[in-house]
């Protein structure tokens, strides 16, 4: 696999936010969004077979029989999915809880029932609109999580309309203000492009059916910090 990073952290964006997981950061992207923080992951990283990436989650994790939280993410993962799909139902056999953030430009029908798919489904502002693939919703099930980073209002009705229209079979929807590709410094939500007390006013209006999220590792971490 084309690797850009190995790191271990607290998860930051999902329903397992707060939670110590190691991360496998893939090389490549197919996509170009407009607030992208990952583009380094666009090209370079090194080459690792799959037994070498085990070794380092497993360095990196605490010891079997623990509660072992793994996030692949990237990039696009699912560029390299014949490589991916035997590696995650390996940590799955060791007892590996599996996170995978993806796009939901790819099929995802191969990725194996247990691993938990967190699926971004780009909006409007992001300059990656319509590349979900809406076959992909039957592959989703009651332990993936479907989210949607929202810059303005036309994004957070897109993401609403979407909700209320496809009636997703998740295990959460998640509404999380985009950051700004510029930030630096303050840890402060000064620096998300959309303000997410407005954000809460909209949904609690609405009434929509999701969670208000926030980038976690943006307000414990300098938001410019890579790695975390
Ligand atoms: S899919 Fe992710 S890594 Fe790719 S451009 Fe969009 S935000 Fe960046």
């Amino acid at each position: 696999m084309q690797i850009t990073e190995i790191y271990k952290s607290l998860q930051g964006e999902s329903t397992f936010a707060g939670l110590p997981c190691v991360f496998v950061r893939l090389t490549g992207c197919n996509l170009r969004c407009s607030w992208c923080d990952s583009e380094y992951t666009f090209s370079g990283g090194r080459r690792m077979s799959s037994a070498e990436v085990e070794a380092e989650v497993n360095r990196l994790s605490p010891p079997r029989g623990r509660k072992r939280l793994v996030e692949i993410t990237g990039g696009e993962p699912m560029l390299q999915e014949r490589e991916l799909i035997p590696f995650m139902r390996r940590l799955l056999e060791q007892g590996y809880i599996v996170l995978l953030e993806t796009s939901g430009e790819r099929p995802l029908g191969n990725v194996p029932k247990q691993v938990h798919k967190i699926v971004d489904v780009k909006c409007p502002h992001s300059g990656a609109a319509d590349t979900f693939k809406d076959e992909n919703l039957a592959a989703l099930s009651e332990h993936d999580e479907l989210k949607f980073v929202l810059s303005n209002r036309a994004d957070y009705e897109f993401a609403r309309d979407f909700v209320k229209q496809r009636k997703p079979k998740v295990k959460e929807v998640l509404f999380s203000p985009a950051f700004r590709k510029d930030a630096r410094g303050e840890r402060s939500a000064s620096q998300c492009l959309l303000d997410p007390e407005q954000l809460a006013q909209w949904m609690l209006a609405d009434g929509v059916e999701a969670r208000l999220g926030l980038q976690l590792h943006k307000f414990i971490w300098t938001p410019e910090t890579k790695g975390v």
